[in-house]
């Protein structure tokens, strides 16, 4: 352990953050190995222990490296990807591909067969023109498909327009209007590959209220509950999907698993047992969950502007390439100067990023010390949505990211490189 911690220092995972930036440089994500591992224990022993046949997968678009896949492994959880890249990188690091579900509303022929070839554990077909390819894929290759179907619950979540995804209007998923689903069920099982083992949701992301949820359960299981009457079809698994809130300001009100899987899984086995279903296996999602909170960033405060009687623009050394979401969708974060943790917060500053954009503000109204060129200003909860979302605009290199775990620190991604920039240019 770290004996000297800096005084007055924000101190994240027994690691000093401005020594962290010392080291490391800024922009940086650290992220830190004990609380993910304490969110991935957390949903063991409150969900997968306590309920039998569950399981849960780490929404891997969240925040994806080889060194999560690894430690998502290590935790007992499996993986859930939306392309060919994640897939990708799932393969590199070597989880097993039984683990793996397979989502997207437009997968590609390319990535179909990959999921195909490498036997992901579940595909799961968003639409009718998927169910067709996928089924033409599998007699080529002469392999069989473990399938959900994705429904679209007709739900409208309490979240940003951008992160709701059940409700009637979406891009996702199979509408339940008009028989739709009872016919694509009819019609994979007429498919000698594909074997339909039941239906997924994901209404949303960002929930802090668990109502889309029990909402887009009962849609479920009243589908389950026709389909067995009409079809004598048995759903054996049931994914419920992710987006369960974080704490991003002291609005939002912290929320543990329990909150969300309790009431779905004492709603699945009245359910079960007032129609005298059997109870399928229940798959949970969660990506910003695990990881939102887990993760912070780092940055180098640089020129300051007052402007008398108007606002005091603070501007650090990233911004928007490597957090898009305030720009994107007005999220809010809260943050610190690392250096000057203790200090009485009576100053108020708008954090803003480097790029040629006025849209480029990270925080606006931020509670701070008297800032100076050169403070370092920690971001909170950037764990989740953050690395995964960056980008490259005006050629800014990504930041590197670093694990912490218990005053020990590593390199679990590199900076980019000037040279990175332009290695794909010919
Ligand atoms: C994004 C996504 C998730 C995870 O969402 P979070 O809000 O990060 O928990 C889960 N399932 C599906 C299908 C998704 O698209």
């Amino acid at each position: 352990m770290n004996q000297n911690l800096g005084q007055n220092h924000f101190i994240f995972d027994g690691c000093d953050t401005v020594e962290l930036a010392g080291q490391y440089g800024t922009p940086l994500y650290v992220v830190s190995e004990a609380m993910i591992k304490n969110k991935c224990r957390e949903i063991k022993e409150d969900f997968l222990s306590k309920y039998n046949n569950t399981r849960a997968v780490y929404a891997s678009k969240a925040f994806l490296n080889l060194e999560m896949c690894k430690l998502i492994t290590c935790e007992g959880l499996g993986l859930d990807v939306v392309s060919g890249g994640e897939l990708y990188t799932a393969l590199k690091a070597g989880v097993p591909m039984e683990n793996i579900i397979f989502h997207g509303n437009n997968k590609s022929q390319d990535e179909l067969k990959m999921a195909v070839s490498n036997d992901v554990g579940r595909i799961v077909v968003d639409n009718g023109y998927e169910l067709d390819r996928l089924n033409q894929i599998t007699e080529e290759h002469n392999k069989t498909a473990d399938i959900l179907f994705r429904i679209t619950p007709g739900i409208d979540a309490d979240t940003h327009k951008f992160i709701s995804t059940g409700q009637v209007d979406s891009k996702f998923g199979i509408p339940m209007h008009n028989n739709m689903l009872y016919d694509y069920v009819v019609k994979s099982q007429n498919m000698k590959r594909i074997n339909l083992r039941g239906f997924h949701f994901h209404v949303g992301s960002q929930l802090l209220n668990n109502d889309a949820h029990l909402n887009a359960l009962e849609v479920l299981l009243l589908l389950i509950r026709g389909l067995k009457d009409k079809l004598g079809f048995v759903t054996s698994e049931v994914n419920l999907g992710g987006g369960f809130g974080i704490c991003y300001t002291e609005e939002d009100e912290q929320r543990n698993i329990r909150y969300f899987t309790d009431p779905m899984m004492g709603k699945i086995f009245d359910y079960c047992q007032r129609y005298v279903l059997s109870i399928p296996q229940v798959i949970i999602e969660p990506g910003r969950w695990i990881v939102g909170e887990a993760g912070i960033t780092l940055y180098s405060v640089g020129a300051m502007k007052e402007i008398p009687g108007v606002r005091t623009y603070v501007s650090v050394d990233g911004g928007m390439p490597d957090n898009p979401r305030p720009s994107l969708y007005n999220a809010k974060y809260k943050a610190v100067i690392a250096n000057k943790y203790d200090k009485k917060r009576d100053k108020t500053v708008t954090v803003a990023g480097k790029c040629c954009e006025s849209g480029d503000i990270l925080i606006e109204d931020l509670k701070v010390p008297a800032v100076e060129s050169g403070d370092i200003l920690a971001v909170m909860s950037t764990g989740a949505y953050n690395d995964s979302m960056s980008s490259n605009y005006n050629k800014l290199p990504k930041p590197a990211v670093v694990m912490v775990n218990k005053g020990e620190s590593r390199v679990i991604v590199r900076r980019e490189t000037y040279d990175d920039l332009i290695a794909r240019d010919i």
